[in-house]
């Protein structure tokens, strides 16, 4: 049976075919290359409310109760969360006596910081196992368990409402994020604030960017579909900013229905640029799929012709969606080595292309003449890492919007 709308029960029009993949947060040991199973990725458009999604869901355990990605190993996400928190309290009164729930909260880096820096109580909720340990270090008191309306009852029993409640790259990883609403809303004190950070599908559209749909991404937001979630859970948007996260992100800001809080003007005006551009629109997706075709064909005539030039190529940064784009383009044969900073990545195999992951103080201009930038919302950060293997004449590639050399 097909399935329906994450966001209104709608009717999903197929729009991209990628056959089957193995999931991208499932890094192997060697010994289990062998084992691994791949899973059918497609994404299409709702009919109804036109919300972009992916078509194929997989238990949501099996995704992240073994999760490895760390929110404090990039610089860039500490950068975000600083003013995230910063903003906080300007806006909306972030003080010593807030009390601060983060759902999907990871290692806790940011709980760390709103307890340090303004003495926040804090308590944080994730699923995965493997990051207590962290979070424990960080002094973070966590829940494992997955975010919804059952379980908010549950957390408003044993620590009361919250004023903050804060959902970072997490409502597009949840096949229901009606629940996640519904439950945030149940959990807000009166005058309560959730804040949700998703990637815009703005970007993904514009730039091309389908190495964000993989199966832990199972919806694309807009501004309007964050908006249509809030009606539907008793929920108001009252502001939208945009952040350099992730390729392009949208922060916004919610409040409980009844409270009379300004909406901003800016809200408006990005509908109307979102409309303007044709999300909501089927044929500019099949126009989408198109440009995918050609950017799929592009970037492997690219990487072919730097190989056949005697170029040493290996990859930085096995992100999830870096393992959607070496899968989805079949590039994986072009590379060498994939390099990552994070400890718990390293010696593993990528899911789907098998190249190992070794710790980037190995790259040398002696083993690699191109770096294929996986993680290319952090180009920056890894130029100025890199900054020696460059000067030597090491190179960066961009894959996206077209591939380049990053200058
Ligand atoms: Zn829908």
């Amino acid at each position: 049976m097909k399935k329906k709308c994450r966001i209104c029960s709608g009717k999903i029009i197929s729009i991209l075919n990628f056959k089957k993949v193995a999931l991208s947060g499932s890094f192997l040991k060697r010994e289990n290359i062998t084992k691994e199973k791949k899973y059918k990725l497609s994404a299409g458009v709702c009919e109804k409310c036109k919300h972009f999604q992916i078509e194929n869901l997989v238990n949501p355990k099996k995704l992240f109760s073994h999760y490895i990605w760390e929110t404090g190993v990039s610089k860039k996400n500490i950068e975000l969360i600083i003013d995230l928190l910063k903003n906080l309290k300007l806006r909306y009164k972030l003080n010593n006596k807030s009390k601060v729930f983060e759902i999907a909260s990871n290692d806790g880096v940011l709980l760390k910081e709103a307890k340090k820096k303004y003495n926040c109580n804090v308590l944080g909720i994730d699923p995965a196992k493997n990051l207590l340990k962290i979070a424990k270090k960080n002094n973070i008191n966590t829940l494992i368990d997955f975010f919804s309306f059952k379980c908010s009852k549950k957390i408003i029993k044993e620590f009361g409402k919250f004023d903050f409640c804060i959902a970072r790259n997490v409502i597009a990883h949840t096949p229901n994020p009606n629940d996640i609403f519904k439950g945030a809303e149940n959990l807000l004190s009166s005058k309560g604030i959730f804040i949700v950070e998703v990637p815009h599908l703005e970007n993904i559209f514009r730039d091309n960017q389908y190495d964000n749909i993989f199966h832990e991404h199972v919806g694309f937001h807009s501004v309007q579909s964050i908006k249509d979630l809030c009606s539907k859970n008793s929920l108001r948007l009252i502001n939208v900013e945009k952040v350099d996260s992730q390729g392009g992100s949208i922060r916004c800001f919610i409040t409980k229905k009844n409270r009379k809080m300004k909406i901003n003007k800016n809200l408006d005006l990005m509908i109307i640029q979102e409309k303007k551009i044709g999300l909501f629109k089927l044929k500019t997706w099949f126009e989408f799929s198109k440009r995918v075709e050609k950017h799929k064909t592009f970037l492997n005539e690219y990487l072919k012709k730097l190989k056949k030039n005697n170029n040493k190529i290996s990859a930085y940064g096995a992100s999830g969606k870096g393992q959607a784009l070496l899968q989805i383009c079949d590039i994986g044969k072009y590379l060498d080595k994939i390099y990552d900073k994070s400890k718990l990545k390293q010696g593993l195999y990528t899911p789907g292309s098998h190249i190992k992951i070794v710790d980037p103080q190995k790259i040398s201009i002696k083993n690699t003449d191109y770096l294929l930038l996986l993680s290319w919302n952090l180009a920056k950060e890894i130029a100025n890492q890199e900054s020696v293997f460059i000067k030597k004449g090491g190179k960066l590639v961009v894959p996206f919007p077209m591939p380049h050399v990053f200058k």
